[in-house]
């Protein structure tokens, strides 16, 4: 893919590409729509390029969403969605998902539909719990979202990185859901090159047809070189991104075998490259450290820094304060500092 970007940028013009994306990306990812997800696509009319999943996010909620409209979301959620769909006017109902297993409650999401619901977000691989919704948890979602009329935004950016014996399933490929869903997908997750921030949309054309119009203002187009290598990559690299779920999962288990032993709890994930644990059994007696203060304590005192899992609230007073994240999309050999680096703060021998 490296060398396709070389390639392209000596090849092709470099002069502003269709706002649209190329056409041989566009034509990638509608291909990949059918081949991976089983959701057929008219790359013409239904597929738009973005500058990464979050200009998708952005032009996603500046599109579709009026002042008043209200859109639900599921906590903990990934930092982008709330600035970002309140900037349109937007009013969050949130919609608590249950530790350890991060379940949903169905009359919880029930309760959260109103009159002026326009649409819900799912994030599925979820970020950061690892959560991979199930086949029942959707059905829940779908049944609700067609009797209430809503559009949803499918955060599917991870879509390729389960564990092996989990399936990840797009609510778009549901009966009845194919018109109301607009998927997101990222050549950051898919491919591990975060760095490039080439995005993407599928879905109805007219909807594509409204997030083009926001687009159009946000940043208009994506370097075309990139798009072409990432168009490559979907048509050709299908075994790097098909296997990383089982690399990733040898991963987790190097880091949450250890974190065990040193005395964090972890939570169960079938998905992702984020682990979350309790670092309630390692507080002294007594404490009642939070996980904002524990996060600034380690990366001080132990040079290892984790995510507070709090961080993904909106509200801090309704989020879990004992819950940490950490990435294992790294080296063994830097998982395996980390861990040496906590075993050692905590005075645990290996
Ligand atoms: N959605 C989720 C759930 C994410 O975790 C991320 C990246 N951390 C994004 C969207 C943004 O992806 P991109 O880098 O393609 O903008």
């Amino acid at each position: 893919m490296k060398k396709v970007v070389a390639s392209s940028l000596y090849e092709h013009s470099n002069q502003y590409p269709p706002m649209m994306g190329v056409p041989e990306l566009r034509q990638a990812i509608a291909a990949h729509s059918g081949r991976h997800a089983g959701i057929p696509v008219d790359w013409q009319s239904e597929t738009l390029v973005t500058s990464g999943a979050t200009e998708a996010l952005a032009a996603a909620f500046l599109a579709l969403l009026n002042a008043g409209d209200e859109v639900i979301f599921f906590a903990p959620l990934y930092d982008s969605y709330l600035p970002m769909a309140r900037r349109a006017g937007a009013v969050p109902r949130i919609v608590q998902l249950h530790p350890p297993g991060w379940s949903v409650d169905a009359a919880e999401l029930e309760a959260a539909f109103s009159p002026q619901t326009k649409l819900l977000v799912l994030n599925t691989p979820h970020n950061p719990t690892g959560k991979v919704f199930s086949a029942a948890e959707l059905q829940l979602i779908a049944d609700l979202c067609i009797r209430h009329n809503c559009l949803v935004l499918l955060d599917e950016v991870y879509e390729h990185l389960v564990f092996p014996g989990t399936q990840h399933i797009s609510l778009r490929s549901l009966p009845g859901m194919a018109h109301r869903c607009l998927r997101i997908g990222s050549a950051g997750k898919t491919f591990s090159f975060t760095a490039w921030k080439v995005g993407w949309l599928s879905g109805p054309a007219d909807m594509i047809k409204a997030v083009a119009k926001a687009h159009q203002f946000i940043t208009f187009t994506v370097p075309s070189s990139l798009q072409r290598a990432v168009a490559y990559g979907l048509d050709s690299e299908q075994p790097f991104f098909c296997g990383l779920g089982s690399v990733l999962q040898q991963k987790r288990q190097l880091l949450e075998r250890q974190l065990s032993e040193i005395g964090f709890k972890v939570l169960p994930a079938d998905g992702t490259y984020f682990l979350v644990a309790n670092f309630e059994g390692l507080l002294p007696e007594g404490s009642s450290e939070d996980d904002v203060e524990f996060c600034y304590r380690l990366t001080r005192e132990a040079g290892v820094t984790l995510i507070p899992v709090s961080a993904f609230y909106a509200d801090r007073s309704e989020a879990p304060r004992t819950l940490v994240r950490f990435v294992f999309c790294k080296t063994d050999a830097k998982l395996q500092a980390a861990c040496d680096a906590l075993r050692a703060y905590f005075g645990k021998r290996s």
